[in-house]
């Protein structure tokens, strides 16, 4: 029996909406996600990988519904204790029920396993339907370089630090991906894109989400030894982001903030680009050289909307 093989790269949020579509619009398919590390850090001793958790919670129905990020039913007891310590970073939220995964990920990596193990076996317990994988074993982590308000002087932080901490007010002027030169694609991600017949980009932050995926060494070129279609979903619609603040990220690289912008700046596979398809709203006509540009509705304002839109995505990837 053969199977449809569909990937998708992934960053929080908008990829793990998105991934739940493809699941329920694909149910017999075998839905690989490679998901961006490049927000994971290193907090009170515990490693974190955000996005990972994200579309595991997400996808194994832990996730918190409103704040589209962390788990259902949270409680804040280590956190105030952390603050009554005084014990910095204070501004990231790190809830009671996401501890335990942070827990068993640390212990797991501190004994010598690597990502893409632990997070398979995380994910036994939430069984989230589709492979999660990283993008790499190594760390990859986004730092942002930020020049000073009071000195001028430019330093680089880490991304969660500009994200969370400064809501990505302070101006940046580039994002590093630190650790990518030895950084290589994780087990699995090269043999899914040799076997996809289709690879879906995620509506997820071009940038920091998509872009840092696409940094690791040797990972673009293996998705386009892909034999299936790559087809983009925007994640801008009428020139505003739906959710987040990808419109503070875009300018940095030079990229204007519409789907036009966004679609030319991941380019025609026929050019030296990635695309072959790109889902833009309806109304956003964008002009991208190369690339089969259809109009379809992009809100995943619910489980029918989100799982049409993966649906087009499909379509669109003759899948
Ligand atoms: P993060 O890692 O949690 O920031 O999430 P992602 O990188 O996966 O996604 C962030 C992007 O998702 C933002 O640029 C949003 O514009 C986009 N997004 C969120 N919800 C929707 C939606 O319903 N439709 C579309 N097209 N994009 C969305
Ligand atoms: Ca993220």
């Amino acid at each position: 029996m053969t199977f449809v093989q569909i990937v998708v790269l992934a960053g929080g949020v908008g990829g793990a909406r998105f991934l739940s579509g493809v699941r329920a619009t694909a149910p017999d398919a075998r839905i690989t996600a490679v998901v961006n590390t490049g927000d994971d850090v290193t907090m009170h001793g515990l490693r974190i990988c955000p996005d990972l958790d994200t579309v595991m919670y997400t996808l194994g129905g832990g996730i918190d519904p409103e704040r589209g990020w962390g788990r259902m039913g949270e409680s804040w007891t280590v956190k105030e204790e952390l603050a009554a310590y005084g014990a910095e970073p204070t501004w990231f939220g790190l809830g009671d029920r996401d501890l335990a995964t942070h827990l068993v990920r640390t212990r797991m990596l501190d004994a010598g396993y690597p990502l893409s193990q632990v997070t398979a076996a995380l994910a036994e317990r939430w069984k989230p339907g589709v492979e999660l994988l990283p993008m790499s074993d190594q760390r990859v982590e986004t730092h942002v370089v930020v020049t000073e308000p009071g000195s001028g002087r430019q330093q680089a932080i880490h991304f969660q630090e500009w994200w969370v901490r400064h809501r990505a007010a302070l101006d940046a002027s580039a994002f590093v991906q630190v650790g990518a030169d030895s950084a290589s694609p994780a087990p699995g991600v090269a043999e899914a894109f040799a076997a996809a017949d289709a690879v879906l980009l995620a509506p997820s932050n071009p940038v920091v989400s998509i872009g840092t995926i696409l940094g690791v060494p040797g990972l673009r070129e293996a998705l386009l030894a892909t034999p299936g279609r790559v087809v983009g979903v925007s994640p801008i619609v009428s020139g505003e982001v739906v959710r987040g603040m990808a419109d503070r990220c875009l300018p940095v690289v030079g990229v204007e903030v519409s789907a036009e912008g966004v679609g030319r700046h991941y380019g025609a596979r026929s050019a030296g680009g990635l695309l072959d398809g790109w889902l833009v709203a309806p109304g956003d006509g964008a002009d991208v050289p190369g690339v089969d540009v259809r109009e379809v509705p992009l809100l995943m304002s619910s489980p029918a909307a989100t799982a049409a839109l993966a649906r087009a995505a499909l379509d669109a990837a003759d899948v």
